[in-house]
């Protein structure tokens, strides 16, 4: 779902629109307007019907029907943002017509203000059901549930920092660095075009690399760990593992979302957060071995690995488009540099949304397996953070000695993370089979995991080549790349 909006979004922000259907720009606003309206509609008699069915039976009658229509209302969102950017003219309208084009960000907020208007309406459409849903999977919970409009605004808060805000300061970055106008940059501009560009981007790239994970805790509503017993277990663990980090965080979600996460690829600013009822449900030597988790994302050089394969799988897979479709360089060199380009006609328009929707398929497939294989890794990571490095223990119950960075797995130390994943599932109300692209499903995660704390018992101290996959996917990409250019099929 997120990397099918992200994609809406840099197909939104492209300079150049064609003209739909309605070319008047007060058309254009009021059946925009009403498009939203009529997803705002389903969704709110989609949330009224289910909260109706739900409130008359005790149990959760037609949930999988439930889920089935949320994602069609999310990919409605998407649909109302292209009829409007396409059919309706709001592309060209905000563009040509009013002539925002050089306006920085105004510009860009209203090509997504379709979106934006839908995901807020959708939000508040199901909202009711949402809220039983909620009730029913947490009866012992005695948190409430958000307002209405505290939940609207959790979710949007949840969803710009990590998808609109990166996009939106992307491209303020690039256009600011295409808008200087000093000479010798205009001389730099006619005489190296592609490395000007190039520039820019990798520019902007960094900028937002260095800005969201100071940005995320501050969008989402997160606060300092406070001081006290498992701060000081959580900051003797980072040193244990050798893990350098600006701070801990506290994410405040009422309750509802048990989760934690490492962002930053830079050791300044990198922060780690807990939500709320992570930290509520699980004991501190099971926050270890989160953290741990963490800990071997950073150390394992997963994040890295995850910005150099999105570039190279996008890379290779424009080159294998190319080998199919020759002429699309341009379309995809104009939407990645944002350079204004012929693109006047909607079927080139449509052409180059499903070239990008077949890239994306691609990325999914090879992203989706090296991170699989990555969080194993880390898995394995969080049971070393709570292991003492004893093969043969059978408890910690005397104070033992953790393992510093390096040493060897215990028993105790797998069963402790086991334990802590099974909680995560529980509180989310996740089944065990459930598969995850990105995480595969808590069932064959734990075992794995028990597996590998029988060949401890037999003498094994770490499991070796785990992350062989990751890595050779890299490198057979990479060479992929490298081949297809030699070919004379390169991208630029
Ligand atoms: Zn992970
Ligand atoms: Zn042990």
């Amino acid at each position: 779902m997120q990397i099918l909006l992200l994609l809406t979004i840099i197909l939104a922000l492209l300079p150049t629109f064609p003209i739909g259907l309605v070319t008047d720009g007060r058309w254009s606003v009021v059946c925009t307007a009403a498009t939203v309206a009529a997803l705002f509609l389903v969704a709110w008699m989609a949330g009224k019907l289910f909260a109706h069915l739900w409130n008359r039976t005790w149990y959760l009658r037609g949930l999988r029907c439930y889920r089935l229509v949320r994602a069609g209302l999310f990919v409605g969102v998407v649909l109302v943002e292209f009829i409007s950017l396409i059919l309706l003219s709001w592309g060209y309208v905000v563009r040509r017509v009013w002539g925002l084009g050089t306006w920085i960000l105004l510009d860009e907020i209203l090509l997504l203000s379709p979106l934006m208007l839908s995901l807020v309406a959708v939000w508040w459409g199901l909202y009711p059901a949402e809220k039983i849903l909620h009730d029913s999977l947490r009866r012992r919970d005695s948190t409430p549930f958000w307002s209405r409009t505290g939940y609207v605004i959790f979710q949007a808060r949840t969803h710009s920092a990590i998808l609109i805000l990166p996009m939106l300061l992307y491209v303020t970055v690039q256009e600011m660095g295409s808008q200087l106008d000093s000479a010798l940059m205009e001389q730099f501009r006619q005489w190296l075009p592609f490395y000007y560009f190039t520039g820019i981007s990798v520019l902007a790239v960094l900028v937002v690399l260095l800005i969201l994970p100071w940005m995320l805790v501050r969008i989402w509503q997160t606060e300092s760990l406070p001081q006290g017993e498992l701060r000081d277990l959580l900051e003797s663990t980072a040193r244990r593992l050798g893990f350098r980090y600006t701070d801990f965080r506290v994410w405040h979600t009422q309750n509802n979302i048990a989760n934690a996460l490492v962002t930053g690829i830079l050791p300044w600013p990198r922060y780690v957060v807990f939500s709320d009822s992570l930290l509520q449900a699980l004991s501190s030597y099971e926050l270890v071995a989160v953290l741990g988790h963490e800990i071997g994302h950073v150390r394992r050089w997963h994040l890295p690995l995850y910005v150099g394969l999105c570039m190279l799988a996008a890379v290779s897979g424009v080159q294998l488009l190319s080998l199919r479709w020759p002429g699309l360089e341009p379309y995809l060199v104009a939407l990645l540099y944002r350079l204004p380009s012929d693109l006047a006609d909607w079927r080139q328009w449509l052409h180059l949304a499903f070239s990008m929707t077949v890239l994306w398929g691609y990325i999914w497939l090879i992203f989706g397996y090296v991170s699989r294989h990555c969080e194993r890794e880390a898995d394995v990571y969080g049971c070393l953070a709570a292991s003492c490095g004893n093969a043969q223990c059978s408890d910690h119950r005397e104070n033992r000695s953790l393992a510093k960075s390096g040493d060897s797995l215990c028993p105790t130390g797998i069963r402790i993370f086991i334990s802590a994943l099974e909680k995560v599932a529980d509180i989310n109300g996740l089944p065990r089979t459930q598969w995850s692209w990105r995480h595969g499903s808590i069932a064959r995660r734990i075992a794995y995991l028990e597996k590998l704390q029988r060949r401890v018992a037999q003498g094994c101290r770490w499991p070796r080549w785990l992350w062989l996959p990751s890595w050779t996917t890299l490198i057979l990409l990479a060479l992929s790349v490298g081949g297809l250019s030699y070919l004379g099929i390169s991208v630029f």
